[in-house]
């Protein structure tokens, strides 16, 4: 495959999954613009990112701290998003680098990020990551822990919430997604009565469950395998 053939099958899978992201969006009377790809670019090179970012997908994704320093070094201007668990001695050398922290999970690296944030004189943009699908494997908070770190997160000025992050079981069916992501925008819709406020995102769906995500409310959706799986990287590519 040559890098233009590349180029070719990326082009055409990022127009098929605005068509699947535009038709789930149609059966939830929901305006598609309402609707962030973070593509994850954890599983593929440089130059693939590089290449997605050059077909106006700007919001990007990595999970881990090291490699999206990496990542956001080699493929500049993109909005970068922090989707993976942050150490807080990764934290000075990340924050600057992502519009968004999709995955705090506990009540010591959200007061770590806001000491950062008061040093910065900037609020650091996060959001809160729960633990709905309840597996004792995952990050987050657990769902009835979060009237209380809101509580705690609005009295610090160094962060700014913007909202709500979790991801699913994994599952065949993504129709087993589905009480989990209702479950997540019940609780945005929880906080919004009790603190009288409005978080704009719910950040949820990957690969396997968007369209039920999008369905049950996600404003950003975090798509890896879908977009890239099996894509030779083009510098290896023959000519
Ligand atoms: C890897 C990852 C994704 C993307 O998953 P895919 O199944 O590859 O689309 C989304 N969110 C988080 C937190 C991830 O770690």
């Amino acid at each position: 495959m040559t890098e233009a053939d590349v180029k070719r099958q990326l082009a055409d899978r990022v127009a098929r999954l605005k068509e699947r992201i535009a038709r789930a969006c149609q059966r939830a009377s929901r305006d598609p613009a309402s609707v962030t790809l973070v593509a994850v670019t954890k599983s593929t090179s440089n130059a693939i990112a590089t290449m997605i970012r050059d077909l106006g997908v700007k919001d990007l994704g990595e999970s881990r701290p090291q490699e999206l320093w990496k990542k956001a070094a080699a493929v500049p201007n993109v909005r970068w998003h922090l989707i993976g668990h942050l150490q807080r001695n990764k934290l000075e050398r990340t924050v600057p680098l992502v519009t968004l922290i999709h995955s705090v999970d506990s009540e010591r690296l959200l007061q770590a990020l806001h000491e950062y944030g008061l040093r910065q004189a900037q609020a650091v943009p996060i959001l809160l990551e729960v633990n709905c699908s309840r597996e004792p494997a995952k990050t987050g908070f657990p769902p009835e822990a979060i009237f209380e770190v809101m509580d705690k997160a609005l009295s610090l000025g160094g962060v700014r919430v913007q909202g709500l992050m979790t991801m699913a079981a994994l599952a065949d069916d993504p129709e087993r997604a589905r009480p989990t992501f209702a479950e997540l925008r019940q609780l945005r819709d929880r906080i919004h009565r009790r603190f009288a406020l409005t978080l704009p995102h719910l950040s949820m769906g990957m690969s396997q469950d968007f369209p039920v995500a999008i369905e049950e409310g996600a404003t950003i959706i975090r798509v890896g395998t879908w977009l890239f799986d099996g894509l030779p990287d083009p510098s290896s590519a023959s000519p």
